[in-house]
Protein backbone atom coordinates (compact mmCIF):
# COMPACT_ATOMS: atom_id res chain seq x y z
CA UNK A 1 0.00 0.00 0.00
CA UNK A 2 1.27 3.52 -0.79
CA UNK A 3 0.63 7.00 0.32
CA UNK A 4 2.22 10.10 -0.25
CA UNK A 5 3.11 12.57 2.42
CA UNK A 6 5.48 14.75 4.03
CA UNK A 7 8.62 14.33 5.52
CA UNK A 8 10.43 16.79 8.27
CA UNK A 9 14.64 15.68 9.27
CA UNK A 10 13.90 17.72 12.56
CA UNK A 11 17.35 19.61 11.07
CA UNK A 12 15.09 22.18 8.29
CA UNK A 13 12.09 23.69 8.52
CA UNK A 14 10.78 22.89 5.35
CA UNK A 15 9.84 19.33 4.58
CA UNK A 16 10.18 16.68 1.93
CA UNK A 17 7.62 15.30 -0.49
CA UNK A 18 7.85 11.95 0.40
CA UNK A 19 6.23 8.35 -1.30
CA UNK A 20 5.06 5.71 1.77
CA UNK A 21 5.20 2.29 1.50
CA UNK A 22 3.36 -0.15 3.85
CA UNK A 23 4.61 -3.39 4.28
CA UNK A 24 4.40 -5.98 6.12
CA UNK A 25 6.47 -4.90 9.18
CA UNK A 26 7.98 -1.31 8.55
CA UNK A 27 6.81 1.58 6.91
CA UNK A 28 9.25 2.64 3.77
CA UNK A 29 9.68 6.41 3.37
CA UNK A 30 11.15 7.72 0.21
CA UNK A 31 12.09 11.11 -1.29
CA UNK A 32 13.80 9.76 -4.91
CA UNK A 33 14.51 13.32 -5.69
CA UNK A 34 16.70 13.63 -2.78
CA UNK A 35 17.84 9.93 -2.83
CA UNK A 36 16.14 9.63 0.84
CA UNK A 37 15.19 6.47 1.51
CA UNK A 38 13.97 5.39 5.09
CA UNK A 39 12.73 2.31 6.84
CA UNK A 40 10.38 2.70 10.00
CA UNK A 41 9.90 -0.39 11.94
CA UNK A 42 6.27 -0.38 12.94
CA UNK A 43 7.97 -0.67 16.99
CA UNK A 44 9.45 2.26 16.53
CA UNK A 45 6.42 4.05 15.47
CA UNK A 46 4.91 6.47 17.22
CA UNK A 47 1.31 8.34 16.92
CA UNK A 48 1.56 11.81 17.60
CA UNK A 49 -2.17 13.02 16.05
CA UNK A 50 -4.79 10.97 14.95
CA UNK A 51 -6.74 11.77 11.78
CA UNK A 52 -9.92 12.03 14.35
CA UNK A 53 -8.66 15.81 14.42
CA UNK A 54 -8.12 16.64 10.71
CA UNK A 55 -7.55 14.89 7.66
CA UNK A 56 -4.02 14.12 8.46
CA UNK A 57 -2.01 11.82 11.01
CA UNK A 58 1.41 12.17 12.26
CA UNK A 59 4.07 10.10 13.34
CA UNK A 60 7.32 10.07 15.13
CA UNK A 61 10.09 7.40 15.20
CA UNK A 62 11.26 6.35 18.59
CA UNK A 63 15.03 6.35 17.25
CA UNK A 64 15.27 9.58 15.14
CA UNK A 65 12.34 11.39 17.74
CA UNK A 66 13.49 14.96 15.74
CA UNK A 67 12.06 13.48 12.66
CA UNK A 68 8.21 13.81 11.88
CA UNK A 69 5.82 11.85 9.17
CA UNK A 70 2.68 13.76 7.82
CA UNK A 71 0.03 11.57 6.12
CA UNK A 72 -3.55 12.47 4.53
CA UNK A 73 -4.48 9.03 3.83
CA UNK A 74 -7.09 7.51 6.11
CA UNK A 75 -6.46 3.96 4.30
CA UNK A 76 -3.24 3.66 5.10
CA UNK A 77 -3.59 4.85 8.81
CA UNK A 78 -6.01 2.39 9.31
CA UNK A 79 -3.90 -0.35 8.33
CA UNK A 80 -0.92 1.33 10.17
CA UNK A 81 -2.99 1.55 13.40
CA UNK A 82 -3.63 -1.94 14.18
CA UNK A 83 0.39 -2.83 13.29
CA UNK A 84 1.77 0.02 15.83
CA UNK A 85 2.07 -1.34 19.48
CA UNK A 86 -0.36 -0.29 21.75
CA UNK A 87 1.52 1.81 24.26
CA UNK A 88 2.95 4.06 20.90
CA UNK A 89 -0.80 5.34 20.37
CA UNK A 90 -2.57 8.21 22.17
CA UNK A 91 -3.89 7.00 25.47
CA UNK A 92 -7.09 8.60 24.47
CA UNK A 93 -9.15 7.74 21.41
CA UNK A 94 -11.89 10.12 21.07
CA UNK A 95 -15.17 9.73 19.16
CA UNK A 96 -16.66 12.90 18.47
CA UNK A 97 -20.09 13.02 18.90
CA UNK A 98 -21.70 16.59 18.95
CA UNK A 99 -21.84 17.26 22.67
CA UNK A 100 -17.75 15.94 23.06
CA UNK A 101 -17.52 18.07 20.12
CA UNK A 102 -18.45 21.22 21.99
CA UNK A 103 -16.61 20.10 25.27
CA UNK A 104 -13.64 19.31 22.69
CA UNK A 105 -13.47 22.87 21.25
CA UNK A 106 -14.26 24.25 24.84
CA UNK A 107 -10.84 22.44 26.20
CA UNK A 108 -9.26 23.64 23.08
CA UNK A 109 -9.94 26.79 23.71
CA UNK A 110 -9.26 26.87 27.12
CA UNK A 111 -5.63 25.15 26.42
CA UNK A 112 -5.07 27.66 23.49
CA UNK A 113 -5.69 30.71 26.47
CA UNK A 114 -3.27 28.56 28.75
CA UNK A 115 -0.62 28.20 26.16
CA UNK A 116 -1.04 31.84 24.67
CA UNK A 117 -1.19 33.93 28.03
CA UNK A 118 -0.42 31.80 31.23
CA UNK A 119 2.53 29.86 30.20
CA UNK A 120 4.19 33.24 29.25
CA UNK A 121 3.59 34.28 32.28
CA UNK A 122 4.79 31.87 34.78
CA UNK A 123 7.23 30.58 32.30
CA UNK A 124 10.50 31.93 34.40
CA UNK A 125 8.57 30.51 37.62
CA UNK A 126 7.72 27.65 36.70
CA UNK A 127 11.50 27.00 34.73
CA UNK A 128 12.78 27.89 38.28
CA UNK A 129 11.31 24.72 39.75
CA UNK A 130 11.92 22.76 36.67
CA UNK A 131 14.23 19.51 37.59
CA UNK A 132 17.72 20.32 35.73
CA UNK A 133 17.77 16.41 35.20
CA UNK A 134 14.82 16.69 32.80
CA UNK A 135 15.97 20.10 30.90
CA UNK A 136 19.70 17.68 30.70
CA UNK A 137 17.77 14.69 29.18
CA UNK A 138 15.88 17.04 26.54
CA UNK A 139 18.79 18.79 25.54
CA UNK A 140 21.52 15.19 25.57
CA UNK A 141 18.27 13.58 23.29
CA UNK A 142 17.96 16.70 20.62
CA UNK A 143 22.18 16.69 20.19
CA UNK A 144 22.28 13.04 20.07
CA UNK A 145 19.99 13.39 16.85
CA UNK A 146 23.54 14.81 15.53
CA UNK A 147 25.71 12.42 17.37
CA UNK A 148 23.62 9.67 15.54
CA UNK A 149 23.83 11.34 12.12
CA UNK A 150 27.57 11.31 12.42
CA UNK A 151 27.05 15.28 12.07
CA UNK A 152 29.38 16.33 15.15
CA UNK A 153 32.53 17.88 14.43
CA UNK A 154 35.90 15.66 15.82
CA UNK A 155 38.94 17.00 14.82
CA UNK A 156 40.84 16.36 17.50
CA UNK A 157 43.01 19.61 16.72
CA UNK A 158 39.92 21.38 16.31
CA UNK A 159 38.48 20.01 19.42
CA UNK A 160 41.73 21.68 21.15
CA UNK A 161 41.13 24.83 20.18
CA UNK A 162 37.67 25.03 21.04
CA UNK A 163 38.02 23.58 24.45
CA UNK A 164 40.52 26.23 24.31
CA UNK A 165 37.23 28.88 24.27
CA UNK A 166 35.25 27.24 26.37
CA UNK A 167 37.90 27.40 28.82
CA UNK A 168 38.44 30.83 28.80
CA UNK A 169 34.87 32.33 28.76
CA UNK A 170 32.48 29.78 30.79
CA UNK A 171 33.35 29.99 34.29
CA UNK A 172 34.80 27.37 35.97
CA UNK A 173 31.52 26.74 38.34
CA UNK A 174 29.30 26.00 35.25
CA UNK A 175 32.01 24.80 32.89
CA UNK A 176 30.58 20.96 33.77
CA UNK A 177 27.28 22.07 32.62
CA UNK A 178 27.79 23.86 28.97
CA UNK A 179 28.45 21.16 26.52
CA UNK A 180 29.45 22.68 23.00
CA UNK A 181 29.37 21.09 19.46
CA UNK A 182 29.89 21.78 16.11
CA UNK A 183 27.95 20.52 13.53
CA UNK A 184 27.96 19.77 9.88
CA UNK A 185 25.51 22.12 8.81
CA UNK A 186 25.02 24.96 6.04
CA UNK A 187 22.79 26.86 7.85
CA UNK A 188 24.38 29.84 9.92
CA UNK A 189 22.97 29.21 13.06
CA UNK A 190 24.31 29.09 16.82
CA UNK A 191 21.91 28.07 19.73
CA UNK A 192 21.89 26.61 23.29
CA UNK A 193 18.55 24.14 24.43
CA UNK A 194 18.41 22.81 27.70
CA UNK A 195 20.69 21.48 29.79
CA UNK A 196 23.16 23.56 28.29
CA UNK A 197 24.27 22.25 25.20
CA UNK A 198 25.26 24.64 22.86
CA UNK A 199 25.30 23.50 18.91
CA UNK A 200 27.04 25.61 16.57
CA UNK A 201 26.52 24.93 13.02
CA UNK A 202 29.58 24.85 10.43
CA UNK A 203 28.27 26.85 8.74
CA UNK A 204 28.73 29.95 10.82
CA UNK A 205 32.55 28.71 11.56
CA UNK A 206 33.19 29.09 8.33
CA UNK A 207 31.66 32.87 8.12
CA UNK A 208 33.33 33.84 11.02
CA UNK A 209 36.07 35.40 10.62
CA UNK A 210 38.26 35.27 14.03
CA UNK A 211 37.71 33.56 17.55
CA UNK A 212 36.38 36.54 19.34
CA UNK A 213 33.57 36.43 17.05
CA UNK A 214 32.85 32.72 18.22
CA UNK A 215 33.86 33.99 21.89
CA UNK A 216 31.54 36.14 21.35
CA UNK A 217 28.62 33.90 20.49
CA UNK A 218 29.57 31.46 23.05
CA UNK A 219 29.38 34.07 25.60
CA UNK A 220 26.24 35.26 24.49
CA UNK A 221 24.72 31.82 23.95
CA UNK A 222 25.96 30.68 27.86
CA UNK A 223 23.80 34.46 28.83
CA UNK A 224 20.94 32.47 28.29
CA UNK A 225 21.77 29.99 29.89
CA UNK A 226 22.09 31.27 33.37
CA UNK A 227 19.23 33.01 32.45
CA UNK A 228 17.16 29.86 32.00
CA UNK A 229 16.09 30.96 28.61
CA UNK A 230 15.92 27.62 27.13
CA UNK A 231 13.34 25.80 29.40
CA UNK A 232 11.81 28.99 29.67
CA UNK A 233 10.72 29.27 25.70
CA UNK A 234 10.54 25.58 26.20
CA UNK A 235 7.86 25.84 28.62
CA UNK A 236 6.17 28.70 26.47
CA UNK A 237 6.32 27.06 23.32
CA UNK A 238 5.85 23.40 23.80
CA UNK A 239 3.93 23.16 27.25
CA UNK A 240 4.21 20.94 29.92
CA UNK A 241 2.09 18.50 29.11
CA UNK A 242 3.97 17.68 25.88
CA UNK A 243 7.29 17.89 27.77
CA UNK A 244 6.33 15.18 30.50
CA UNK A 245 3.95 12.92 27.71
CA UNK A 246 7.95 12.59 26.36
CA UNK A 247 7.25 13.86 22.96
CA UNK A 248 10.29 14.71 21.33
CA UNK A 249 10.22 18.52 20.40
CA UNK A 250 11.94 20.43 17.97
CA UNK A 251 14.19 22.91 19.46
CA UNK A 252 16.30 24.34 16.59
CA UNK A 253 14.34 27.29 16.34
CA UNK A 254 13.53 29.08 19.98
CA UNK A 255 13.27 32.46 19.61
CA UNK A 256 13.88 34.90 22.33
CA UNK A 257 12.25 38.09 23.04
CA UNK A 258 14.31 41.71 22.94
CA UNK A 259 14.80 41.61 26.55
CA UNK A 260 16.07 38.61 26.56
CA UNK A 261 18.45 39.06 23.74
CA UNK A 262 19.52 42.04 26.05
CA UNK A 263 20.08 39.90 28.97
CA UNK A 264 22.16 37.85 27.01
CA UNK A 265 24.44 39.93 25.79
CA UNK A 266 24.76 42.02 29.23
CA UNK A 267 26.18 38.38 30.72
CA UNK A 268 28.47 38.03 27.28
CA UNK A 269 29.80 41.16 27.58
CA UNK A 270 30.40 40.51 31.56
CA UNK A 271 32.08 36.88 30.39
CA UNK A 272 34.24 38.77 27.72
CA UNK A 273 35.12 41.26 30.50
CA UNK A 274 36.46 38.77 33.01
CA UNK A 275 37.95 36.75 30.73
CA UNK A 276 39.72 39.30 28.94
CA UNK A 277 38.53 38.66 25.53
CA UNK A 278 37.47 41.58 22.59
CA UNK A 279 33.62 41.88 23.09
CA UNK A 280 34.67 43.30 18.79
CA UNK A 281 34.17 40.15 17.77
CA UNK A 282 30.46 39.49 19.26
CA UNK A 283 29.58 43.18 17.35
CA UNK A 284 31.63 42.66 14.80
CA UNK A 285 29.44 39.52 13.39
CA UNK A 286 26.62 40.93 14.24
CA UNK A 287 27.18 44.17 12.48
CA UNK A 288 28.97 42.37 9.37
CA UNK A 289 25.24 39.91 9.23
CA UNK A 290 22.75 42.53 10.06
CA UNK A 291 23.39 45.08 6.81
CA UNK A 292 22.33 44.80 3.35
CA UNK A 293 25.62 42.33 3.44
CA UNK A 294 23.21 39.64 4.55
CA UNK A 295 22.96 36.70 2.30
CA UNK A 296 20.55 34.10 2.56
CA UNK A 297 22.62 31.78 5.16
CA UNK A 298 22.52 34.22 7.58
CA UNK A 299 18.86 34.44 8.01
CA UNK A 300 18.53 31.29 10.80
CA UNK A 301 20.75 32.93 13.27
CA UNK A 302 18.85 36.21 13.00
CA UNK A 303 15.37 34.87 13.19
CA UNK A 304 16.66 33.33 16.14
CA UNK A 305 18.70 36.24 17.66
CA UNK A 306 17.43 39.14 16.57
CA UNK A 307 20.22 41.19 15.91
CA UNK A 308 18.65 44.98 15.82
CA UNK A 309 20.20 48.28 15.66
CA UNK A 310 19.49 49.02 19.37
CA UNK A 311 21.01 46.26 20.55
CA UNK A 312 24.53 46.35 18.50
CA UNK A 313 24.51 50.27 19.81
CA UNK A 314 24.10 48.93 23.94
CA UNK A 315 26.90 46.46 22.90
CA UNK A 316 29.03 49.11 21.89
CA UNK A 317 28.91 51.22 24.68
CA UNK A 318 29.27 49.16 27.45
CA UNK A 319 31.92 49.41 29.32
CA UNK A 320 35.00 46.84 28.69
CA UNK A 321 37.12 47.03 31.83
CA UNK A 322 40.18 44.72 30.99
CA UNK A 323 42.59 44.52 28.38
CA UNK A 324 41.22 42.10 25.65
CA UNK A 325 44.43 39.36 24.93
CA UNK A 326 43.64 37.25 21.99
CA UNK A 327 41.75 33.78 22.81
CA UNK A 328 43.42 31.50 20.41
CA UNK A 329 47.02 32.17 18.39
CA UNK A 330 46.72 31.82 14.60
CA UNK A 331 47.36 28.15 14.28
CA UNK A 332 44.87 27.44 16.54
CA UNK A 333 42.13 29.16 14.89
CA UNK A 334 43.05 27.64 11.86
CA UNK A 335 43.00 24.40 13.43
CA UNK A 336 39.46 25.24 15.23
CA UNK A 337 38.52 26.75 11.41
CA UNK A 338 39.44 22.73 10.04
CA UNK A 339 37.22 21.21 13.23
CA UNK A 340 34.75 19.48 10.88
CA UNK A 341 37.55 17.60 8.61
CA UNK A 342 38.68 14.38 9.48
CA UNK A 343 40.29 12.38 11.15
CA UNK A 344 37.98 12.34 14.41
CA UNK A 345 38.50 11.53 17.80
ZN1 LIG B 1 20.21 35.05 21.71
Amino acid sequence: MNAVGKYYDGMRANSHAVVITLTSYKLVIEDRENGIKLSWEFSDITLIESPEFGSAFSLSNKTRPAERLIIADLDLYKALIIQIPLANKPLVRVNITKSRGCLLVALFISLMIVYAWVLPQFSSQIARVFPSSWAKYIGERHVETYEEKGLVCKNTDGIESLNKIIKRIVPKEHRDKINVQIVTEDTVNAYIVPGGHVVIFSALLDEAESPEEIAGILAHEVGHHLENHPVQALIERVGVAVILSGMEMNLLNFKYSRDKEVKADRIAISLLDEARVSKRGLIGFLKRNSGSIFDNKIVNYLSTHPANEERISSLVVSNTVNKPTPILSKSEWIQLKQICSKPGV
